[in-house]
């Protein structure tokens, strides 16, 4: 096979500067490049001719022996000629700087999934272990994972050389991007695994052990590692999410650590004082409490250690008891004879006094 000029491959004069060199070896290989035109040949062998034509003419110990020489005299110096893809795509560092980045790279893991899950306030408050059953990708236990039929072992993808990487151009700039035809694998499956089809992976449905740290909180994010979906080809599993809601609770409601509640007094609890049983989050606990006489709407009273556990570490927040006086709305007559006597001593007009009252106050 004769070799072409390696100042026409790169269409450059023979004077051409170094710089020239460059620029003109950069438009040939985005013009060739194998992502630009997968499947043809021609263009994979003229961006491998003008690379080699690169690695030569910027070199000038290489470019005075090719110009005195020719390729004969570059072959008997050593060089090698055409390179392996991973050469080429090695030497773009030179050429491209920073364009290709480093983004997009193989996925190391499958991916990650979401659950979520609600509990009730209690068992937020002093954590419960729950099973759920969730359906996700996993390893296929004929091929192992590797989605390849016994006998067959995968081969390099042709597509990116076995690299998993694809390289893309939008006018200057170019980007790495995991490999279409094999997912960034760099390898592809010739006689793909009857059970999984190749994937490596089957749908599974798993019962996960989720442990509730007493505590947790509405919206609380927990991370169960490893028990995401498995990747395609083997990558190891990405991890769980299970996303906690805690469910409202009739009685308490939650700030922080703290729990509060609301407990309604009637008129003489509240003016004579009252010993009053209450619930506790402690399922079926309660504790009796002492209502001071006297006490008045929106006056709370704090039992110490009665709220939420802390997640982490010890101790408990407090319950907080929030008193509302209710004024009674049916009375019978005896009720009311007892009001009126009391209103009366109080020296506070009521309803049939108003009239007088009014009257005392005219001069
Ligand atoms: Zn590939
Ligand atoms: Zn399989």
């Amino acid at each position: 096979m004769t070799k072409r000029d390696y100042y026409e491959v790169l269409d450059v004069s023979r004077t051409a500067s170094e710089s020239e060199i460059k620029k003109a070896y950069r438009q040939q290989a985005l013009k060739y490049h194998p992502d630009k035109n997968p499947g043809d040949h021609e263009a994979e062998d003229k961006f491998k001719e003008a690379a080699e034509a690169y690695e030569v003419l910027k070199d000038p110990d290489k470019r005075r022996t090719y110009d005195q020489f020719g390729h004969e005299g570059l072959k008997n110096s050593g060089f090698s000629g055409a390179k392996g893809f991973d050469d080429i795509f090695s030497s773009f560092g030179d050429i491209f700087g920073d364009f290709f980045g480093q983004g997009g790279g193989r996925p190391s893991t499958g991916a990650d999934l979401r659950l979520d899950m609600s509990v009730t306030f209690a068992e937020a408050a002093f954590g419960t272990q729950k099973e759920m059953e969730i359906t996700k990708h996993a390893a296929c236990k004929t091929c192992q994972g590797s989605g390849a039929k016994s006998g067959y072992p995968p081969k390099q993808c042709s597509t990116c050389r076995g690299t998993g990487q694809v390289i893309r151009t939008q006018g200057f700039f170019s980007v790495s991007s995991p490999c279409p035809n094999c997912h960034g694998a760099g390898q592809v499956i010739t006689h793909p695994c009857a059970t999984c089809r190749g994937d490596g992976r089957v749908l599974e449905k798993k019962k996960v052990s989720i442990n509730i740290p007493a505590g947790v909180d509405d919206g609380t994010r927990l991370r169960l590692r490893g028990e995401g979906e498995t990747g395609p080809g083997g990558l190891p599993p990405g991890d769980l999410y299970v996303f906690v809601h805690v469910e409202a609770h009739d009685f308490f409601h939650r700030d922080g650590h703290d729990i509060h509640s609301r407990l309604n007094l009637s008129f003489s609890q509240a003016a004579l004082g009252a010993e009053i049983e209450i619930p506790l989050l402690d399922e079926g606990e309660t504790k009796v409490i002492s209502v001071k006489a006297g006490v008045q709407s929106g006056e709370t009273q704090r039992i110490s250690g009665a709220g939420i556990p802390h997640l982490r570490g010890h101790g408990r927040g407090d319950q907080i008891i929030h008193f509302s006086v209710e004024t009674p709305k049916r009375l019978n007559a005896r009720q009311k004879e007892l009001l009126k006597e009391l209103a009366e001593i109080d020296g506070k007009p009521v309803k049939e006094t108003l009239k007088g009252f009014f009257q005392k106050l005219m001069p």
